[in-house]
């Protein structure tokens, strides 16, 4: 049965619908507005994610990568009650600490691990030394010492008497950095002073490439000037110890 409407109550009936129908396109239009504006922040989110995000993933890779190039063993020689040379007041033991610290920020500025025997004058068996560096797993043994005599100047370097390729890279591009600091180029020579046949203790015991490197007479006013550049002459032998290092262990240096 048809439902009659009077003129008035149809009125009223599409005033409803009419706002009915209103209230519908605006709930439409906000949540096709909400929709944009969750839309436009994604979009924002991953351009930024991309500037920014890619970057710090980058570096972070870089750091973790360093982090695994490897560790570099310094041995700054003599130490306490053992002074090594003296010029005069001048020790070896003070100047071997000196140069080793100034190295050891240089590598650790290029993400290198450095151990150190000894960084303050202290007493360190020189056997003690090398079993340092083997118990630490290092991948170079680098012992600094200063040469004395009544004449001569010039950085020399020792490596262990039976020597493999690895261990002359090192002395040799050690001796290229010596060089390139201004000390004149005496010799990369395996054993001793005198003694090709017998082996320093920093070259006998450590189990990885090693040297003993003499870094110009503390005897020579020519050569402590260039000493004394210490900074300088850290970042250069700093750059020469991880160029040695590239060439012996290239696959740490590997993507
Ligand atoms: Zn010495």
């Amino acid at each position: 049965m048809n439902q009659r409407y009077s003129d008035e109550e149809i009125r009223r009936l599409l005033r409803e619908r009419r706002r009915r129908n209103k209230r519908k396109k605006i709930i439409i239009r906000c949540t096709m507005l909400a929709a944009a504006v969750i839309i436009m922040l994604a979009c924002c989110f991953f351009v930024l994610s991309l500037l920014f995000g890619g970057d710090n993933e980058d570096s972070k890779n870089s750091k973790e990568s360093k982090k695994n190039y490897g560790i570099i063993f310094l041995d700054p020689g003599h130490g306490g009650v053992d002074s090594g040379t003296d010029a005069g007041g001048r020790y070896e033991k003070d100047d071997a600490l000196k140069l080793s610290l100034a190295i050891r920020d240089c590598l650790e500025a290029e993400g290198y691990k450095v151990l150190m025997s000894r960084t303050e004058d202290v007493d360190i068996d020189r056997e003690e030394r090398g079993r340092m560096a083997n118990e630490a797993g290092a991948d170079f043994f680098i012992s600094i010492h200063r040469n004395q005599a009544s004449e001569g100047d010039g950085a020399e370097i020792w490596i262990p008497k039976e020597n493999t390729e690895d261990q002359q890279i090192l002395g040799n591009t050690l001796m290229e950095a010596f060089v390139e600091c201004g000390f004149a180029e005496r010799s990369v020579t395996p054993g001793v002073y005198k003694n090709p046949n017998d082996d320093y203790y920093e070259n006998s015991i450590p189990n990885m490439p090693s040297c003993l490197a003499e870094v110009g007479f503390t005897s020579s006013t020519k050569d402590n000037e260039i000493f004394d550049r210490i900074d300088q002459n850290a970042k250069i032998i700093a750059e020469s110890i991880i160029k040695a290092h590239k060439k012996v262990y290239p696959d740490r240096y590997t993507e």
